[in-house]
């Protein structure tokens, strides 16, 4: 076993590739297809997007209705409709896609749209650009036929007020100020696809974005290899574009457990002392259906939907 001391000795001397040889076991292979996603509400999203992929369907439709299900949800105060605000009482969401074929659309501060996810499809499929923020992105979902609706619930907007009477901002990890659903599959054709949608960080400054929307961070999908999400603390995951980061470790021969190891690693090496307060988990998932997960600290849970494991939630192993 390697000690986290040795870890970060380890890290400051010797490259990715002999570091990958030291951490994880790699993951059982599994029959095509599977679905993965953060967090226990991965579940009721994964079983959406079992009926597209057991069906023989897509992996972008999986992945766009599992994402629909916690964001759909006035329950759900991190994800869609019902989500926490901003210190400012706005609603603002964050959502990407991304296919097979490496194309990819986004949406950034995108108020008063309950499935900012179907906006991002539509920014990837109707429009020449990749990411529209705001105002902009707002207006394009009208264009398309999204419906305007007000996203603050009661319960929202009184735990807001509640928050504004001390005002104080620190992300804490595992509770419900923040929580992002990340959903990455591989369908029976063994294409894949990935979504990851979120309010962000409860009482965020206005305009601020976090990793959720950002291809490469909280998402990204290489036909070739696999694909990755995120969750936590989306500044810490940006600095490191982990998304991206965990795709190309495995490209490299890393499992898919050691590549999500090797990311969370960097953060720990990047930020020795912050790492120790705050959240980031990361799920993958290679071509042909292995998967892997961990986090900084413990508590990130994940749920697998596929042949073997019918929709089984667990907790990841983290650093911490
Ligand atoms: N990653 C999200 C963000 O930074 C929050 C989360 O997943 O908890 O906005």
């Amino acid at each position: 076993m390697t000690t986290r001391r040795k870890f970060l000795q380890l890290g400051a001397v010797a490259s990715m590739a002999s570091l990958s040889k030291v951490f994880g076991k790699p993951a059982r292979p599994v029959s095509k297809p599977v679905v993965i996603s953060t967090w226990n509400f991965g579940a009721d999203a994964n079983k959406e997007a079992w009926k597209i992929l057991s069906a023989n369907g897509r992996a972008l439709d999986a992945v766009e209705a599992g994402a629909r299900v916690p964001e759909g949800d006035p329950k759900e105060s991190s994800v869609g409709l019902g989500g926490l605000p901003d210190r400012d009482g706005r609603v603002t969401l964050d959502s990407c896609i991304m296919d097979e074929f490496a194309n990819c659309g986004a949406v950034a501060c995108l108020e008063h749209i309950v499935h900012p996810v179907s906006v991002a499809r539509k920014v990837m499929e109707k429009t020449p650009h990749v990411f529209l923020v705001g105002a902009g992105a707002l207006k394009f979902a009208l264009d398309q036929g999204f419906k305007k609706e007000n996203l603050l619930t009661k319960e929202s907007e009184k735990a807001w007020k509640e928050w504004l009477k001390t005002a104080k901002y620190k992300p804490v990890a595992n509770i419900e100020n923040h929580d992002t659903i990340g959903i990455v599959a591989v369908d029976a054709s063994q294409n894949l696809s990935g979504a990851c949608t979120t309010s962000g960080m409860a009482y965020k400054m206005q305009g601020r974005v976090g990793d959720s929307p950002i291809i490469g961070a909280a998402l990204f999908v290489d036909n070739e290899v696999g694909a990755a999400t995120s969750t936590g603390v989306g500044e810490e995951v940006i600095r490191i574009v982990g998304s991206h980061l965990v795709v190309e470790l495995m490209r490299q021969g890393n499992s898919p457990q050691q590549a999500c190891e090797l990311a969370v690693g960097r953060i720990v090496k990047n930020q020795p002392q912050k790492s120790k307060e705050i959240q980031v988990g990361f799920l993958a998932l290679n071509k042909n259906g292995e998967y892997g997960a961990f986090a900084l600290q413990k508590g990130f849970t994940y749920a697998v939907y596929s042949n073997e494991v019918p929709n089984k939630i667990f907790e990841a192993k983290s650093y911490y």
